[in-house]
């Protein structure tokens, strides 16, 4: 019904706009009917325009639904021009995975002056980007190197999406998760039976380091072995990877806190266990970068946690 009732109010946007020549070519096929448009495996730099998570469209009929339009207004219009371009379809609705600025911004494009699509996010999330994303607008456009990007509008989503919510597309049903205090406030993640795919947009990365600041250490590895027992065959997190690709995300976790767990028995402070080297995983992007505030959230999390002797759960995911 949730799902009836958007779909109905959607139009079109851009549509004026024409298509290049020679066409671009930014959605690679999941599965029939799920697409993807792939960020960098890179923390955000000038390099990339800030574009480091994936956009995700899937189609019920000549409309999609976009699951994260990214990281400005000039991006989200990019993606509607190119749905329309290389796919023949127009973006009807668009759910917020999670409140970070690299995943939500571009909300801007389909909401008036350029478009008129239905968003939507959780209730935590909408409050999330309530409190942050004016200063996050700040952050993204300088980390990227991109003043344009500071121009962005922060345009936030109604909180109508929930944990349990099904609905249809063309490549069959789906459900809604959520996932509260593992990588953010509010992860959505979403499961496809009949494709056996998995969409986690926040929760599982490919080739780059986990991003823990607003996130919660135990809450992320009990969310990734949650996410294990659906067995997917594909899924989509940071980019798109094979069902074995929930593995290296949590076992840096896994490692992060046992590795913090053996720094407090060992009566490190909390300033030489931010030197922590992890060298399995020091090959991911951004480790160099944020592996050190990853310890720091962890030790802040964990340390009341050992001082009650509570252990921390890592079974191999098997
Ligand atoms: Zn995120």
């Amino acid at each position: 019904m949730l799902w009836l009732a958007l779909s109905g109010q959607a139009k079109a946007s851009d549509s004026s706009a024409s298509c290049p020549e020679p066409p671009t070519r930014h959605w690679q096929r999941v599965v029939p009917g799920v697409w993807v448009w792939p960020g960098a495996a890179e923390d955000i730099g000038p390099g990339n325009q800030a574009h480091v998570v994936s956009q995700i469209l899937i189609s019920h009929g000549s409309s999609a639904t976009l699951i994260d339009p990214g990281p400005g207004l000039a991006h989200g219009r990019e993606v509607i021009r190119s749905a329309r371009c290389e796919l023949d379809l127009t973006i009807s609705r668009v759910l917020n995975s999670h409140a970070h600025a690299e995943n939500v911004l571009g909300n801007a494009a389909f909401a008036p002056p350029h478009g008129a699509a239905a968003l939507a996010a959780t209730p935590a999330t909408r409050a999330a980007m309530a409190q942050r994303c004016e200063q996050c607008v700040a952050a993204i456009a300088q980390a990227a190197g991109d003043p344009g990007l500071a121009m962005t509008p922060v345009v936030l989503p109604e909180p109508g999406l929930q944990p349990g919510q099904r609905w249809d597309s063309d490549a069959g049903g789906w459900l809604t998760l959520e996932f509260s205090s593992a990588h953010s406030e509010s992860d959505l993640a979403w499961w496809n039976e009949d494709q056996r795919l998995l969409i986690a947009p926040g929760l599982v990365y490919r080739d780059r380091l986990p991003e823990l600041a607003q996130g919660s250490l135990p809450g992320w590895i009990a969310a990734l072995r949650e996410l294990h027992r659906l067995r997917p065959s594909r899924i989509v997190g940071n980019l798109p990877m094979s069902g074995a690709g929930l593995e290296p995300g949590y076992r840096y976790l896994c490692d992060l806190g046992q590795a913090v767990l053996q720094a407090l028995e060992s009566g490190l402070s909390a300033a030489e266990a931010t030197r922590i080297d992890l060298p399995a995983h020091a090959g991911l992007a951004g480790y160099a970068q944020r592996h050190g505030l990853n310890l720091q959230r962890a030790w802040r999390e964990l340390e009341p946690l050992w001082i009650r002797g509570l252990p921390l759960a890592c079974p191999a995911l098997d």
